[in-house]
Formats: C-alpha cells, sequence, structure tokens
C-alpha cells in the first residue's frame, strides 16, 4: 500500500464534540437572551435536525427559530455565523493526530470530504496537520460526492497512486466504504455509534491509536 485516504467528519474530525462545542458558545453567547434555560432542549433539537450533518444549516436554523421565538435573527445571520466560526471548535477524533504523523512517515496521505467548500477545508484546516497532506478534496469544489467512484479516482490520481495501492478510511458504509470499494481501493470503516459495523470493509477500526497498525497489516 501506497496511499491512506480519509473522510473528514466523524473520521478525523470529532464532528458530534466539534459541533456540541459550537452550539454551546452559540448557546451561551449571541442566543443567550433568546434560549435563557433552553439550552438543552435547543441543543438537541439542533443535532436532531442535523441528521449527523446530512441537513444544511440554513434549514435547521428556519426551524430553531421558529420553535424557539428567534425572531431577531435571520437564517442567513446565524447560517454566516456558523460558516464562518464552526472551525474554531473543530476538535479531532481522540488519537487522530498521533497516527497521523505516524503514517505520513510511511504513506502518501489524502482527504476526500463531501461539504461546502471552503468551509469544510477551514474545519479541516484548524485540526492542524493539513500539511502532511498531499491531496484535499471537497466535493463541492470539484462537483463530484461520493459514493460517485470518480471522486476516489481523483484522490488516487492526485497523489500519483493505482486504486488498488490506496486505502480509503472513512465512518460512513454507503458513502465512504461501499463508494471507495467500489473505486477499487481498499476500505477500512472508522467505528462510529450511528454505524458500529459494516460488512464489506476490509477492516473495522474502533479508535485511531489501532490504525497505523491495521493499515499495515492490510495487503
Ligand atoms: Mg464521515
Amino acid at each position: 500500500m501506497e496511499a491512506v485516504i480519509f473522510d473528514l467528519d466523524q473520521t478525523l474530525l470529532d464532528r458530534d464534540r466539534s459541533l456540541r462545542n459550537f452550539i454551546r458558545w452559540q448557546c451561551q453567547g449571541m442566543l443567550g437572551p433568546y434560549i435563557d434555560h433552553h439550552e438543552a432542549a435547543f441543543t438537541s433539537r439542533f443535532l436532531e435536525l442535523d441528521a449527523n450533518g446530512s441537513v444544511w444549516k440554513d434549514s435547521v436554523y428556519a426551524t430553531l427559530i421558529d420553535e424557539f421565538s428567534l425572531a431577531d435573527w435571520s437564517v442567513q445571520e446565524l447560517l454566516a455565523v456558523y460558516e464562518a466560526c464552526f472551525c474554531a471548535f473543530s476538535v479531532p477524533r481522540e488519537g487522530t493526530i498521533a497516527a497521523i504523523h505516524l503514517l505520513s512517515a510511511q504513506y502518501k496521505l489524502g482527504l476526500i470530504s463531501n461539504g461546502r467548500s471552503p468551509f469544510q477545508q477551514r474545519n479541516f484546516r484548524a485540526l492542524g496537520i493539513h500539511d502532511l497532506f498531499a491531496s484535499i478534496i471537497v466535493s463541492q469544489s470539484v462537483g463530484l460526492r461520493k459514493p460517485d467512484p470518480r471522486i476516489f479516482h481523483l484522490g488516487c490520481q492526485e497523489l500519483d497512486v493505482l486504486p488498488e495501492a490506496a486505502i480509503y478510511v472513512g465512518d460512513h458504509p454507503i458513502l465512504d466504504i461501499k463508494g471507495a470499494k467500489s473505486a477499487g481501493l481498499k476500505t477500512i470503516l472508522m467505528v462510529t455509534p450511528s454505524h458500529p459495523q459494516c460488512e464489506v470493509a476490509d477492516a473495522i477500526c474502533s479508535t485511531m491509536v489501532e490504525l497505523p497498525s491495521i493499515v499495515e497489516n492490510i495487503i
């Protein structure tokens, strides 16, 4: 194997924790006078509407403005704050930084994320490991989305490796694992509470600490 390519949300980035930290800041700051002692309800409703990042925040905020009587705020204002400030709350999954440093000594590294650009680039850069990645691809900027095999081929091309010499690491069984597998890459599922298993993955990894040794054993 010559290259390891990663998903961002819930793989390198602990999106759950990052999002909860952002929501707390927004609740206690600009929305403080409106949310008052309903922070827990606001947070759980936000997370529910967000559906693990699959719903863009314009529709999330439109519902929250309505349900929590935030009439002094517009969707555009709250969305602009989310887009500009989320990166300040980006935190990696535990063990990510050490694992990436270890892997970078032996493999070319890439990133393929479904999401908005430059929003996802900023969130990734906040982790402080972007210099170790030779290819960074965000779906919106290339007009392709996982699980389309072409986005995985583009990642391999940018790293100058054949798909069969690359491993893709992600948390989503369809978008990440099925997509990368259909493009000819080896696959590792990063376990999350939403997706603890995936039968078609070449390996399953429950913590980033284990990742370097799992990668080494994939042939
Ligand atoms: Mg993900």
